[in-house]
């Protein structure tokens, strides 16, 4: 008999994307269950990355993205959130959010530290958490209108604090935090010292309602690691490019974890990126 595997890894269920499609798919439902685009994403986009297949250049990227792409993750952070970033020592391109987030919550957590999340929640978050033998706290909005219980999130928070998970605007709910709650989650990420992880893959898709990034709030600029997704920003869902912002002092940490995983994101689905972006 051999060894059993991980057992925080080999518990977790699939995905309940993968389960719902497939149920769909079973009963010839509309599935609601996954996002999945109306069009096929800007088509001077799709013919960017074409012609970058032929190109001839068919090396690795460097580690924290193409140059160019870093430089157009800045420019959006200035031109959407007024943040002055340095494209070449605060932005990582990712495999997707998806990579970002892991890369983002490795390079954070220590076993026993606590993390704050809003629930519902985006299914990625709880599982990388517990193999990293991390804590969740876990704080329900308030239904019927996704109100933030500011008592139970103060409550949550304590000295083991060690980061927060803010999906805003967020996944399920759509909710996008007001300014207000954004200060006064603010308040307790200075008074408990603790970092936030932004998860913004929905930055732009926000029905009028302006999103704030928790980034841009007084003091949160060294604490905040901001995450945006191409992929989601242009309906090119399966392209899987995401990209980090983060504080000088820390993105090299934050891009050890896609140094480990992956080394680097694929250089072919990076080049279609600074047009998107601009
Ligand atoms: N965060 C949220 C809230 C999402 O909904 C998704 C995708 N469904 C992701 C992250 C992952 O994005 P990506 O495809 O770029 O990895």
């Amino acid at each position: 008999m051999t060894k059993p595997l991980n057992p925080l890894l080999e518990a977790q269920p699939t995905t309940i994307f993968t389960v719902m499609s497939a149920l769909a798919r079973q009963h010839e439902a509309i599935n609601l269950g996954q996002g999945f685009p109306d069009t096929e994403g800007p088509h001077d986009m799709v013919q960017k990355a074409a012609d970058a297949l032929l190109d001839g250049q068919n090396q690795y990227a460097p580690l924290t993205g193409l140059p160019e792409l870093r430089q157009a993750v800045a420019e959006s952070n200035a031109r959407f959130q007024g943040l002055n970033i340095n494209p070449d020592s605060e932005v990582i391109v990712t495999s997707g959010a998806t990579e970002a987030l892991a890369a983002s919550l490795m390079a954070l957590l220590e076993p026993g530290d606590e993390v704050v999340l809003i629930e519902p929640l985006y299914d990625t978050y709880l599982p990388i958490i517990r193999q990293l033998g991390a804590v969740p706290r876990l704080v329900r909005l308030q239904q019927p209108d996704w109100t933030l219980p500011q008592d139970a999130l103060a409550k949550a928070f304590s000295a083991r604090t060690k980061a927060m998970v803010l999906n805003s605007p967020m996944n399920p709910t759509g909710k996008v935090f007001t300014r207000d709650e954004l200060t006064f989650i603010a308040s307790l990420l200075r008074h408990y010292n603790a970092y936030a992880v932004c998860d913004e893959v929905y930055e732009h898709l926000t029905f009028g309602a302006p999103h704030i990034s928790l980034m841009t709030l007084p003091d949160m600029r060294e604490r905040c690691i901001r995450i945006g997704s191409a992929g989601k920003s242009f309906s090119l869902t399966g392209w899987k490019v995401g990209y980090i912002t983060a504080p000088a002092p820390h993105a090299g940490g934050i891009g050890k974890g896609p140094q480990t995983l992956g080394f680097s994101t694929a250089a072919k689905r990076q080049p279609a990126g600074p047009g998107g972006l601009r």
